[in-house]
């Protein structure tokens, strides 16, 4: 079965929220409710850089979650995705405590949520509604080892102009959610909840 992938390009992103609100919308999720929170960064060097990191669950090739989950809440499919049963779910919430990636969303029921890859559209032939609606092309999806050649060309392309990116989630850390990050970001990132939390200077979503 192909495995799929999303690519999240943060040097295209403009951080305009368009992914979290359709999100929201094509998944019923309540205000104040997100299962895809875009966060602003800004980075004093020799001048000062702005970059958005959309941040979800990145579906990973060996989840932590799935693991500590203590009734069997969240199960990996064929396709690779990481699926969670809010209806299995208590609320507990090992989960959020123990991933990495700040993928486990605390709902306002109580319970958790997180990015499904919208595996309702991918059975229908669709993409996910954060795809379809990213006016700029920061997230794209599809097979993950075309997205791994497309973030490549991406790469090589961005470091011929000058911006130097590397590519996560295709090493160590193997996940569904790749992303191409500048390279100046990476003490900085979205690899921690800290690092995620710390220096918004708006409010998120
Ligand atoms: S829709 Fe695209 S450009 Fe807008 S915040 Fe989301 S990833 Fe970034
Ligand atoms: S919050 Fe839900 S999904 Fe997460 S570990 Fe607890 S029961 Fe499992
Ligand atoms: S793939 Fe679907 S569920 Fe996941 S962040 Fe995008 S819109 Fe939300």
């Amino acid at each position: 079965m192909s495995q799929y992938a999303m690519l999240v390009d943060v040097s295209r992103c403009i951080g305009c929220k368009s992914c979290t609100v359709a999100c929201m919308q094509e998944n019923g999720l309540q205000s104040g409710d997100s299962w895809l929170r875009v966060r602003p960064r800004e980075l004093l060097t020799d001048h000062l850089v702005r970059y958005y990191i959309p941040q979800s669950c990145r579906h990973c090739s060996d989840p932590i979650c799935v693991a500590v989950c203590p009734i069997g809440a969240i199960k990996c499919g064929e396709d690779g995705l990481v699926i969670h049963d809010i209806e299995k779910c208590i609320g507990c919430q090992v989960c959020v405590t123990a991933c990495l990636h700040g993928g486990m969303k605390i709902m306002n029921n109580g319970k958790v949520g997180k990015c499904s890859f919208c595996s309702h559209l991918l059975q229908r032939g669709k993409e996910p509604a954060c795809v379809t609606v990213c006016p700029v092309d920061a997230r794209v999806f599809g097979e993950r080892e075309v997205l791994i050649r497309e973030a490549g060309l991406r790469m090589t392309d961005l470091i011929s102009k000058g911006t130097d990116v590397y590519i996560k989630g295709t090493e160590n850390d193997l996940t569904k959610v790749l992303y191409l990050l500048l390279t100046l970001m990476a003490h900085t990132v979205a690899d921690s909840k800290e690092s995620v939390t710390s220096s918004d200077f708006h409010n998120p979503i």
